[in-house]
C-alpha cells in the first residue's frame, strides 16, 4: 500500500487529551482557562481526565478507557489511524506508572505520524496559540516507503 505523503489537519482539529493523577490539576486549569478556544475543536480523553474536562468545560468530551485499561493504546490507534491531530500529554516525570509501555508507546506512535504534541502546559500555551491551531494544515508525513517496501527473505 502506497502512503500518503502528508496528511490533512482540519481548522476543528481533533484533540486527545491524557494527564497523569498528579498533573489532572494542572491540565484541567489549563483546559478551563483555554476553555474558548478549545470550543473549536473536538475532544477526546481517556477515561478519567475525559470525565473531569467534561465537568470543568461543561461540554461533551469523548471519554476512552482510563489509561491503565488501555486508553493511552486506545489514543495511539486512532493516531495510527490519522483520526488525531494534537495529544495533550501531561504525563508524570516523577512517578512511574503501572501503564509505563504504554505511554512510551503511545509518545512513540504520535512522533511516528508526526502529530503535534505538548507535554507541559507552556507547551501547550505555544501549541494552542499558534495560528496555525485555528486553519487548515498540511502535515508532511515522513517517508516510510523504504520500510514498507523492504524484501524478506
Ligand atoms: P486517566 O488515564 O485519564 O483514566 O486517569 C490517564 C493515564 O494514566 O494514562
Amino acid at each position: 500500500m502506497t502512503q500518503p505523503s502528508s496528511r490533512h489537519l482540519p481548522a476543528r482539529k481533533r484533540i486527545a487529551l491524557v494527564a497523569h493523577d498528579n498533573k489532572k490539576k494542572d491540565l484541567i486549569d489549563w483546559a478551563y482557562y483555554n476553555r474558548t478556544v478549545l470550543a473549536r475543536h473536538e475532544l477526546l480523553a481517556t477515561g478519567t481526565t475525559g470525565r473531569l474536562l467534561t465537568e470543568a468545560l461543561d461540554r461533551p468530551v469523548k471519554c476512552l478507557h482510563s489509561g491503565p485499561l488501555g486508553g493511552d493504546l486506545e489514543i495511539g490507534a486512532l493516531i495510527a489511524e490519522g483520526k488525531i491531530d494534537v495529544l495533550i500529554f501531561f504525563w508524570d516525570p516523577m512517578e512511574a506508572q503501572p501503564h509505563d509501555p504504554d505511554i512510551k508507546a503511545l509518545l512513540r506512535i504520535g512522533v511516528v505520524w508526526n502529530i503535534l504534541i505538548a507535554c507541559d502546559r507552556s507547551t501547550a500555551d505555544f501549541l494552542l496559540t499558534s495560528p496555525l491551531m485555528q486553519d487548515e494544515y498540511e502535515a508532511k508525513l515522513p517517508d516510510y516507503s523504504e520500510y514498507t517496501g523492504r524484501k524478506m527473505r
